[in-house]
C-alpha cells in the first residue's frame, strides 16, 4: 500500500496556506506547503493593511515582533472629480492604543516572517517549487504532482491556497470560469519619501502611526475603480484597481490610468518629490459570495483569494485568508480522528466559513458586484453631486444659503432625477437588507 508522504500538503504560502501550516503544524500534524516564488511573500502584491485580529489568534501580540510599517490611527475615504476632492473618515486616539487594530505593511517581509514562523512550528516549506497538477484516485485527490524530478508528494488532504488564479480548483471543476467582471486589475507603486516629509503631509505626529486614504469618483469616468494611498515608514503605498472589464472596454491602458490619478491635485502633493521604488500588478478577486467556487471535494480544500473570499468594499483580503486557512486546518484535525477525508466530512469547512464573519460579511455584499455592474454611476453620478453640493455650500458669493440649497435641489432633480433617486435608494436597500 502506497504510504503518504506528509498528512496535508498545502499548495502556496500566502497568509491562507501559512495560517492553515501553523494551526496543523501546532497540532502535530505532518505538513508540506508547496511555495513557486524563492521565498514566501517573493511573489505577493497587497495594498497592503494587515488587520490584526485573524492572525493575533494564532501569535498573540505579533505585531511586537512582524516587520510592519506603522499602525494605521486615520482612515480616510476620498471622492475625486476633476478638480476637486470631497473628504471623510476617521481618526481615532482608540486606534493609537494597543494592540491596534491594522497595520501597513510589506508582503514580501511580513509572509517570510509569518513562514518562518511556521516553519518553527515544524511545518516544512519546500520554495521554489511549482505544482503542476493533482494526484486522483477516482474522484478523490490524494496528492499534487511538482515540478521537481520525482515531485509526486502524497497525503490525506490537498488544501489549495494557490491565490487568485487557482487553477487547482479550476482543475478540479470546482471553480466556475472567472470572468473579467469579477477580478479587478490592481497597479501598485512604492513611492520612497523621508519618514519627516510623510509624518508632516499626512498629519500624524511619529514615524509608528499611519494613515489610509480610499479613493473613488467620479475622476475615474465610468470605471469601477478605487485607488489607494498607505503610508509605511520611509515610502507610500500607491495604487489603483480597476474592474478588469471596464478597462477592456474603455480600452483604457492601466499605466496610462495611474499616472492621471497620481497627477490629480490631491493626490500630487503628497508624493512630490519622492521615487518611485517597487512597481507592481495583481489580480484581485472582486466577483464577491457567488463568485465563490465549491469549497471542498474528497481530499480537498480551498482557502484565500483561490476561494475567492475578498471583501473589496472593507479592503479585507489577507484577514479572510488566515480566517479560512484556519478553518480549513480545523476541519482537517477532524477528519483525522474518524480517518475520514470524503466531501462529506469535509463540508464541514463551509459550514464554519457560513458560521464566521467570513461569509456573513461577503453574503452581505453579496448583490454588490451586480449593482455596481449595472448601475456603475452609484460610484461616479453621486459621488460627483456630492462635491458640487459641497463646493456650492462652502463658497460664498452673496448668494444666500436658502437659494443654494435651492439650486442644488434643481440640480439633483436634473441631474440625478428624484424618481431615480428613490429607485437606486430602494435597489439599494433591497440588496443590503
Ligand atoms: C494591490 C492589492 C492590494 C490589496 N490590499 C489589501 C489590503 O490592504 N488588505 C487586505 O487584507 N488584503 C488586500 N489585498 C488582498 C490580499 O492580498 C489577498 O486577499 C491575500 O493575499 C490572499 O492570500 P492567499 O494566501 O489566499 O493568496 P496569495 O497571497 O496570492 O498567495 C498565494 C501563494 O500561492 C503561490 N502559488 C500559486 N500557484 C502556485 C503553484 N501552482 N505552486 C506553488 N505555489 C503557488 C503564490 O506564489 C503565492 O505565494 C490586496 C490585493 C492586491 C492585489
Amino acid at each position: 500500500m502506497r504510504k503518504n508522504d506528509f498528512d496535508v500538503i498545502i499548495v502556496g504560502a500566502g497568509p491562507a496556506g501559512l495560517a492553515a501550516g501553523y494551526v496543523l503544524a501546532k497540532e502535530g500534524i505532518s505538513v508540506a506547503i508547496i511555495e513557486r516564488g524563492i521565498f514566501p511573500g517573493s511573489k505577493n502584491v497587497m495594498g497592503g493593511i494587515f488587520y490584526r485580529s485573524s492572525l493575533d489568534d494564532l501569535i498573540p501580540d505579533f505585531y511586537k515582533e512582524a516587520p510592519i510599517e506603522r499602525h494605521i490611527v486615520e482612515q480616510k475615504i476620498w471622492l475625486l472629480s476633476e478638480d476637486s476632492m470631497f473628504s471623510t473618515g476617521i481618526k481615532s486616539e482608540k486606534y493609537n492604543v494597543e494592540p491596534y487594530n491594522c497595520f501597513s505593511i510589506f508582503r514580501a517581509k511580513f509572509d517570510k516572517w509569518f513562514a518562518k514562523k511556521v516553519a518553527d512550528a515544524s511545518a516544512m516549506i519546500i520554495n521554489e517549487t511549482v505544482v503542476k497538477d493533482l494526484i486522483l484516485d477516482g474522484d478523490r485527490v490524494i496528492g499534487v504532482k511538482t515540478d521537481r524530478p520525482n515531485g509526486d508528494l502524497y497525503c490525506d488532504v490537498v488544501i489549495a491556497a494557490d491565490g487568485v488564479n487557482s487553477f487547482l480548483t479550476k482543475s478540479l471543476g470546482l471553480r466556475k470560469k472567472i470572468t473579467t467582471n469579477n477580478v479587478a486589475l490592481a497597479l501598485k507603486e512604492i513611492i520612497e519619501l523621508p519618514d519627516k516629509v510623510i509624518n508632516d503631509r499626512f498629519g500624524v505626529s511619529g514615524s509608528s502611526e499611519g494613515v489610509t486614504i480610499e479613493i473613488t469618483g467620479p475622476y475615474f469616468d465610468k470605471m469601477r475603480a478605487i485607488g489607494f494611498v498607505y503610508t509605511n515608514r520611509n515610502s507610500l503605498s500607491l495604487g489603483l484597481g480597476v474592474v478588469t472589464e471596464d478597462m477592456v472596454k474603455l480600452k483604457i491602458n492601466p499605466n496610462d490610468l495611474l499616472e492621471k490619478f497620481k497627477s490629480h491635485p490631491a493626490i500630487k502633493p503628497l508624493i512630490n518629490g519622492g521615487e518611485t521604488k517597487e512597481y507592481m500588478a495583481h489580480l484581485i478577486p472582486e466577483g464577491g459570495y457567488y463568485s465563490m467556487p465549491k469549497l471542498y471535494s474528497n481530499g480537498f480544500m480551498v482557502v484565500g483569494d483561490a476561494a475567492m473570499l475578498v471583501n473589496s468594499i472593507h479592503r479585507e483580503g489577507a484577514n479572510l485568508a488566515i480566517e479560512s486557512g484556519k478553518f480549513a486546518a480545523r476541519t482537517y484535525i477532524e477528519a483525522k480522528k474518524i480517518g475520514d477525508f470524503s466531501q462529506k466530512t469535509l463540508s464541514s469547512y463551509q459550514k464554519k466559513l457560513e458560521d464566521s464573519f467570513v461569509l456573513r460579511d461577503l453574503k452581505t455584499y453579496k448583490n454588490l458586484p451586480k449593482l455596481l455592474e449595472e448601475k456603475q454611476y452609484l460610484i461616479s453620478k453621486y459621488p460627483k453631486f456630492i462635491i458640487d453640493a459641497m463646493y456650492e455650500m462652502y463658497n460664498v458669493d452673496k448668494v444666500s444659503k436658502s437659494e443654494k440649497i435651492k439650486l442644488i435641489m434643481n440640480k439633483a432633480k436634473k441631474e440625478l432625477g428624484y424618481f431615480n433617486i428613490l429607485k437606486d435608494v430602494f435597489s439599494v436597500w433591497r440588496d443590503f437588507r
